[in-house]
């Protein structure tokens, strides 16, 4: 059973006055392609008539007040008429907006998205009214809100609403008067090469100290003074004006291996101020730096961040081992017929950061020469995940088979290179 919708007009008319928005957005649902201040002002003017029509209409006289009437004796208010929902906020909407754009202006984007922190009075007497009338044709007033200064933003900054992927967000908050703007983060996909040992692939707060500074870490607040990370991602803050940056690695390489095949990532600058920068120009600038290369492939979206995270890549390893006592030909064939699976503890090394289990990963290609007595070098394809260097030692049982177990010989690893890591598709 549905109230008539002129029934339902005359019970939101009935107490008090409302503008044309609030009441025309209690009929939101109903046609499109028009406004609710023009639903609002079409209802109004159907009273309108009756009112002058025969009268009797039982609305709250203010809602008519400004009509030029020829035979009701409704007369014009004398105060402003205030909106009982929103206080006759859209009213400021103009002023928002201008405010929005000129906060916007030393921003570089293309489309943007309205969000809206409502005042809790106006939603609080919103739900009063939807519990006296029925909430079926409206629209909550944030939605209108956001749309409307959506419109008056577009019209003043000549860029367009999107709001599946706005590169800003225009964040009003009604109760603090205030209106923040936010930049959405910008995603570049690249591939990297870490040419020296000795730095970890993101920055790695101190331990001590967590980051804060101390003394351990000469106020670095850093276990290691650089990172790749950082290597790539400074000249991309400068150039897109960004404070902060994360990257999101294709896997990692130890901080003492080198990665000589190209590691996929995705680098996430957040608050960037700019956003049309040529990718080529700063990796040149990254590329100077004699420890990391790096191609800056294109912008992506958070999609592909999600995707390296999670993508199972082989792993071509070169490792120089080291055997406690002299190594012959015959040992070395045995290690290499280990293609079976590795089951793999969760090394002591890493323990403290993840959780203890058991883990079975594939050699999927071995090659050996030997090198010296005691050394070998070895050429690796593994499954993602296998710890390589635990595969070598052994890891006191952990890792079986192991190469120490196989030939009963300690092998301790002295270099270790990723020479291969396996494409993904973004
Ligand atoms: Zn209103
Ligand atoms: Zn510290």
């Amino acid at each position: 059973m549905t109230t008539s919708i002129l029934e339902k007009a005359k019970q939101i008319m009935k107490n008090g006055y409302i503008c044309d928005h609030c009441l025309g957005r209690q009929f939101a649902q109903l046609t499109k392609g028009t406004t609710n201040a023009a639903r609002g002002k079409a209802i109004r003017d159907i009273f309108a008539f009756a009112e002058d029509g025969n009268g009797k209409i039982e609305i709250d006289a203010s809602n008519l007040s400004g009509y030029v009437f020829r035979n009701s004796k409704i007369k014009k208010e004398k105060q402003k008429l205030v909106c009982k929902i929103c206080g006759n906020f859209f009213d400021a909407l103009g002023v928002v907006a201008k405010k929005a754009a000129s906060r916007l202006s030393k921003f570089e984007y293309e489309n943007f998205v309205v969000g809206t922190k409502v005042s809790g009075d106006i939603a609080g007497r919103e739900e009063v009214l939807w519990e006296e009338i029925g909430a079926e044709h409206c629209e909550p007033i944030k939605a209108e809100i956001n749309r409307e200064l959506g419109k008056l933003i577009e019209k003043t900054t000549g860029k367009k609403a999107d709001f599946e992927n706005p590169d800003i967000v225009v964040l009003l908050d009604m109760d603090k008067n205030n209106i923040e703007i936010k930049p959405s983060q910008v995603w570049i996909y690249g591939l990297y090469q870490k040419l020296v040992r000795g730095i970890p692939q993101t920055k790695w707060p101190c331990r001590n100290c967590n980051g804060s500074g101390c003394k351990k870490c000469k106020n670095t607040g850093k276990m290691y003074p650089t990172s790749v990370e950082e290597i790539i991602a400074k000249p991309l803050l400068r150039a897109f004006s960004a404070p902060n940056s994360s990257m999101h690695g294709a896997g990692r390489e130890d901080i003492d291996a080198r990665c000589l095949g190209w590691r996929p990532f995705v680098m996430e600058l957040k608050d960037p101020v700019k956003r049309k920068i040529k990718l080529k120009d700063i990796e040149k600038i990254v590329n100077k730096d004699k420890r990391v290369k790096v191609r800056l492939v294109k912008f992506c979206g958070k999609d592909t961040a999600r995707k390296i995270k999670a993508a199972k890549l082989t792993k071509t390893y070169r490792i120089i081992v080291d055997f406690e006592k002299p190594v012959k030909k015959e040992d070395i064939r045995k290690i290499l017929k280990i293609r079976n699976l590795i089951k793999q503890r969760t090394p002591v090394r890493v323990a403290h950061r993840r959780a203890d289990l058991i883990r079975e990963r594939r050699v999927l290609k071995l090659t050996g020469r030997i090198i010296s007595k005691k050394r070998v070098e070895f050429l690796i394809k593994t499954e993602a995940g296998m710890y390589v260097k635990e595969l070598v030692t052994g890891d006191d049982g952990r890792t079986e088979p192991s190469f120490t177990g196989i030939i009963n010989n300690r092998a301790k690893v002295k270099a270790l290179d990723v020479v291969e890591i396996g494409k993904i598709k973004v």
